[in-house]
């Protein structure tokens, strides 16, 4: 059989799934290159948020969800029972590479508690906890057998253009020289760039006129309090997602990324602005006894999504940070000890500066801070936001649903959170499922003809 070269642009855990796939099932790991602009695991600093080894998902909370209406898209390519596949799948390679795999656990809680029901819906769904202490061990594990594998990696090379046309790479090493990797037309180049790279993505999508399909606006703010106020709901769900819905509005809010017990807030640095996220520590020695989310809205009928959101972002940041509000508290420390990056506001600036830059959405994070106050009523003003938090959706470039690849070039694939994942579990899926398209370019056919 013709084997392909294969170049892999982004070492996330979209792409390492991909290569690792190919590799378990003989592909010559000599034929696959992965180019990454951030570093290898063992030089990766946990400051480095977005980039190497393992991506975003690499120094995160290792949270994997495990349900289909969770993450980002992948059912809608491939149907429900083969998504269920394929995110096992990623999961089986987490468990392979941890140094601890019989720690790996699983939360699957099931009953929506009475207390909660006046003001919020709980999206119950199970997750696989990795935890944060282990990522870089088994990051480390993945790569080493990648290498042993044969698979090539080039590190801190950041791929600045695509010649679609051409199938040809130009990037740039750290020290700025710009060369150029040549694959062959017919050679296959898998494009995960996630989040770090979304811009790139933004302006390939561009160059070549890519059609793309709709995508809505995710913002909100990180919600932080002492863990004590929500054990109630913890107790029942670890990973707790309250939801409520205007859809007459077009919004809908959600509880994003819960972390407890040991829970820090993390900084995004995307086009030079700050956001917010956060992750959990799973070490004792960490413990700070916090709990923090996301509160994110989803707001429909904005018509150009994505340039919204940075604008909002950008109208969003004081002294190169973002705001930090609480009517109580200031910010925390971030899990080196060192202050998180924010500049604290009062109500003021919260009512002439944040509000005004969200457009009047900022209302609807505010009533759901309140009617938390009512359903965890030792909250009182015991909490805090770091103000935003951003899910920047690139805009969904349409594919081929069969192997993710682009409608009109068949020789790139996109992958991961630069397709329309949001998720560790869903960006390994749909990395998996581009390698299974390449071991075996007729996998599911009967699926492909209903849907593509
Ligand atoms: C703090 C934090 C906590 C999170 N916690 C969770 C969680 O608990 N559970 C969960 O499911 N998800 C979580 N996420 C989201 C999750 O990390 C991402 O959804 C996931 O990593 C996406 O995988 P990916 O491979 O598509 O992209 P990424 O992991 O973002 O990897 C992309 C890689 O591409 C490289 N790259 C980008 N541009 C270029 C370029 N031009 N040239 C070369 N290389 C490039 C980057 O260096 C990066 O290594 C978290 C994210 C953050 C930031």
């Amino acid at each position: 059989m013709k084997r392909d070269k294969i170049v892999i642009v982004g070492g996330g855990v979209a792409g390492i799934s991909a290569a690792t796939k190919l590799v378990d099932n003989n592909y010559p790991g000599e034929l696959i290159t992965i180019i990454d602009m951030g570093k290898d695991p063992y030089n990766r600093k946990p400051e480095e948020v977005m980039t190497g080894m393992l991506g975003a998902g690499g120094w995160s909370d290792g949270k994997l969800t495990y349900h289909t209406a969770i993450g980002g898209q992948l059912s809608k390519y491939c149907g429900d029972k083969k998504a269920m596949e394929l995110m096992d799948q990623v999961i089986t390679n987490f468990k392979r590479f941890h140094p601890k795999p019989e720690e790996v656990q699983c939360s699957d809680p099931h009953e929506e508690p009475e207390f909660i029901k006046p003001y919020f819906g709980l999206r119950l769904f199970p997750v696989w906890h990795v935890g944060t202490d282990y990522l870089s061990e088994i990051a480390k594990n993945w790569y080493d057998y990648l290498v042993s594998k044969g698979v090539q990696f080039m590190w801190e090379a950041k791929v600045e253009n695509i010649d679609f046309q051409r199938n040809e790479l130009t990037y740039s090493y750290y020290d700025h020289q710009v060369k150029y990797y040549n694959t062959k037309f017919g050679d296959k180049i898998i494009f995960a760039v996630g989040k770090s790279g979304i811009d790139f993505a933004q302006q390939l999508a561009q160059d070549y006129k890519l059609p793309d399909e709709p995508k809505s606006v995710q913002i909100g703010c990180r919600y932080e309090a002492p863990q004590e106020h929500f054990q109630k709901l913890i107790d029942v769900s670890y990973d707790f997602k309250l939801y409520r819905k205007f859809d007459d509005e077009g919004v809908s809010l959600r509880s994003f990324c819960t972390n407890n017990n040991a829970a820090f807030v993390a900084v995004e640095e995307t086009y030079g602005d700050h956001s917010y996220n956060g992750h959990a520590k799973k070490d004792e020695a960490y413990r700070n006894n916090m709990t923090n989310f996301g509160i994110l809205m989803e707001i429909k009928g904005i018509e150009d999504p994505f340039t919204w959101s940075r604008e909002v972002v950008n109208k969003l940041q004081s002294n190169n940070t973002g705001l930090y509000y609480s009517p109580s508290r200031t910010p925390s420390t971030t899990s080196e000890g060192n202050g998180v990056s924010v500049t604290q506001i009062g109500l003021d600036t919260l009512t002439h500066v944040v509000e005004p830059a969200m457009e009047g959405y900022f209302k609807y994070v505010w009533d759901f801070i309140q009617d938390m106050k009512k359903v965890f009523p030792t909250l009182g003003d015991d909490w805090g936001i770091y103000i935003p938090e951003v899910k920047y959706l690139s805009p969904e470039v349409k594919v081929n649903y069969k192997n993710l690849s682009l409608i009109d070039y068949p020789n790139i694939h996109f992958v991961g959170d630069a397709l329309s994942a949001r998720g560790i579990t869903v960006s390994g899926a749909q990395g998996i499922m581009v390698a299974e398209s390449i071991l075996q370019p007729t996998e599911f056919p009967e699926f492909i003809e209903n849907f593509n």
